[in-house]
């Protein structure tokens, strides 16, 4: 089955960018998944092409039109469409791991991307998207936003990475960072590998690679730490 992403933005030429590189290139041009773009102006109502307008209640910057996007989406995500509908926005949910996979396990996805001050806030409700930030700064648009999501995602879908183990053992899919890596030569500028990993004792290798994680994680992220410490309790 293959995903499918369609993106509505402003600035469609964006799109796959670096995506078109690498594992998620050759996943789409194998089919894994695919990418459509629609140009929100397209959907312009006037002879100005016009998507934004001044905000109510005055203020900064402009707002994107509800009327335009209902078009733009409607068009092109009619309602049966069983794919999730994201809104780029800092005031999402922050994306998660765990988010990524429920995506890459599903259809595809809807995803809107805002620019100048944002999206009018009844285009938000009546066309029921789902708000999905990728951290707390702003960027300038939506669409790297995307490009960040989907490539979280296409990674996970079936057969992309070529050792499909390397992504269950990765940081946050057990709620903990990951452990450190070494590689040849044995000695760098007089720092050895440490000697566990040379062993070739799995049972030994596996619990010091855990006992990093769990190090690493409780004193880099708090947070996570004491959300593995309330999964294991
Ligand atoms: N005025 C808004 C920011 C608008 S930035 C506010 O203060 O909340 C313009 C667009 O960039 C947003 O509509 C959104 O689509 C995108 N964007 C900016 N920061 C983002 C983030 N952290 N995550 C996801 N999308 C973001």
């Amino acid at each position: 089955m293959t995903f499918r992403a369609t993106i509505l933005t402003l600035y469609p030429d964006m799109f796959p960018g670096p995506l078109s590189q690498s594992l998620a290139g050759r996943a789409m041009s194998e089919g894994t998944w695919s990418l459509d773009t629609v140009q929100i102006r397209d959907f312009a109502l006037d002879k100005h092409r016009s998507v934004d307008d001044t905000p109510a209640g005055g203020g900064a910057g402009m707002v994107m039109r509800p009327d335009v996007l209902a078009r733009a989406i409607d068009t092109t995500a009619p309602a049966e469409d069983p794919r999730p509908r994201l809104l780029m926005s800092p005031r999402g949910k922050p994306l998660t791991q765990a988010k990524v996979r429920e995506l890459a396990d599903g259809p595809g996805a809807i995803i809107l991307c805002g620019r100048f001050e944002g999206v009018d806030q009844r285009l938000i409700d009546s066309r029921q998207l789902e708000e999905v930030s990728i951290g707390d700064y702003i960027l300038s648009g939506g669409e790297i936003a995307a490009l960040v999501l989907l490539d979280a995602v296409v990674r996970l879908l079936p057969g992309v990475m070529g050792n499909d183990q390397s992504g269950t053992e990765e940081s946050f899919e057990n709620g903990l960072l990951e452990h450190p890596h070494y590689t040849r030569p044995t000695v760098f500028e007089d720092q050895p590998i440490p000697d566990v990993l040379l062993s070739g004792n799995h049972k030994k290798i596996a619990a010091w690679r855990r006992a990093k994680a769990e190090e690493i994680t409780r004193e880099r992220r708090p947070d996570l730490w004491e959300a593995h410490l309330q999964n294991r309790r």
